[in-house]
């Protein structure tokens, strides 16, 4: 092998044996060309043909890329002949498919190019960054209204008790704001960490739904809804059985109740069903009645962040995290989120998850 990627300078100006590259590029992921020194495609991978389209052969490379650095590096490599040159370039269709570029001469008419397809490592580093300043201001903004209560009761010694009152109370509700961002922050970063782990626990939905719903219902009465829950399986004497954590499941039912609780008109019925799916999977549906939520807000609910009325969940004490934990909860659970909404009418959370009351039987059978 090292022989035909040898070094063969004299013999016909090649530097390296370019049919052995092109041998190589075959089993690349990335895209390899090879070009003259006028910019034109003379060979490429499949994976090249991939990403910048088909009758590359012929054609100028910057007529499939933008780049400005890539015709000063030529220049340099060709100048030094045993320099890798870099450069970044977008493809000429997407400017927004990022790409590293690496180029090499490796004949007196020719050079290598090969090009590497960043996109992803882009969007994922934007998120990461999106993430953290998100953070930051969803965590200065209470820390802003702490410091400036701070200063005021500091300034003033002979503050009246029931402004002294209120202040506290607004210090506290903005206290309780940023432990309960932090916690669910730190909910989101372990159910992120563990989503690849497939649980191994029983989880008996029925009782956990009981148990969610008696921890909701005092809330729900100061605010006089009503929690309707209503087994609508075939056979109800069944204990409809799923693999998973409780914990984790008891936390997607207390946030899509909590949230039908507070985006939905006073006094009305939240209603949670339980029924079957087709194909092995019991679903719960939780129905609220409100102003609803417009279409196009709808796919991005489960975001990291993402509020339709940031006032409105800030007044209801949100976080912007709590579907994004639930998406999570779910898809480690091999489930699914449906999620529907009628203008000032009904919205309903519909959480599938793959059902095991098979397992059920197979226990009973082994009695
Ligand atoms: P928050 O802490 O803001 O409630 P979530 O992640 O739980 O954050 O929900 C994101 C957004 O989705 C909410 O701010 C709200 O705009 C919308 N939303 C969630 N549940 C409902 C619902 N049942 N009815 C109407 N809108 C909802």
């Amino acid at each position: 092998m090292n022989e035909l990627i040898e070094k063969d300078i004299n013999k016909n100006h090649s530097i390296i044996n370019t049919n052995a590259l092109f041998l190589v590029g075959k089993m690349m992921d990335d895209a390899l060309l090879e070009i003259d020194l006028n910019y034109e495609i003379k060979d490429a991978n499949t994976a090249a043909k991939r990403l910048l389209g088909d009758n590359l052969i012929g054609s100028l490379i910057y007529e499939r890329v933008i780049s400005d650095a890539l015709k000063d590096e030529l220049q340099v490599c060709i100048n030094k002949k045993d320099k890798i040159g870099e450069f970044t370039a977008t493809l000429k269709n997407n400017e927004y498919h990022q790409l590293t570029g690496r180029l090499m001469i490796i004949s007196d008419h020719r050079a290598a190019v090969l090009l590497m397809d960043m996109t992803l490592q882009h969007n994922v580093e934007k998120m990461r960054r999106d993430f953290i300043s998100n953070i930051s201001h969803e965590l200065r903004s209470p820390l802003t209204s702490l410091m400036g209560f701070i200063e005021t009761l500091q300034n003033t010694p002979n503050i009246e008790n029931n402004m002294k009152e209120r202040f506290l109370k607004i210090m506290e509700d903005e206290a309780k704001r940023m432990s309960r961002l932090i916690d669910d922050l730190m909910s989101l970063s372990k159910v992120e960490v563990e989503e690849h782990i497939a649980p191994t626990g029983k989880v008996f939905i029925k009782t956990v739904l009981s148990s969610v719903i008696a921890s909701m219902n005092n809330r729900a009465m100061k605010t006089g809804h009503v929690i309707d829950f209503q087994d609508q399986r075939a056979n109800k004497t069944e204990e409809p059985i799923i693999r998973g954590e409780s914990d984790e499941i008891i936390e997607v039912f207390h946030n899509l109740i909590d949230n039908a609780l507070k985006y939905s008109y006073s006094e009305s019925t939240i209603k949670i069903k339980l029924t079957d799916a087709p194909i092995g999977r019991v679903i719960v549906d939780i129905v609220n009645n409100g102003e609803g939520i417009e279409a196009k807000h709808i796919p991005r609910l489960t975001e990291r962040f993402y509020r339709v009325d940031k006032g409105r969940s800030r007044q209801m004490g949100g976080t912007g995290l709590g579907l994004a934990i639930v998406k999570h909860i779910i898809s480690k659970h091999r489930g699914e989120l449906h999620i529907k909404s009628e203008l000032k009418g009904e919205t309903s959370f519909e959480v599938s998850l793959p059902y095991f009351h098979t397992l059920l039987s197979a226990l009973k059978s082994n009695e």
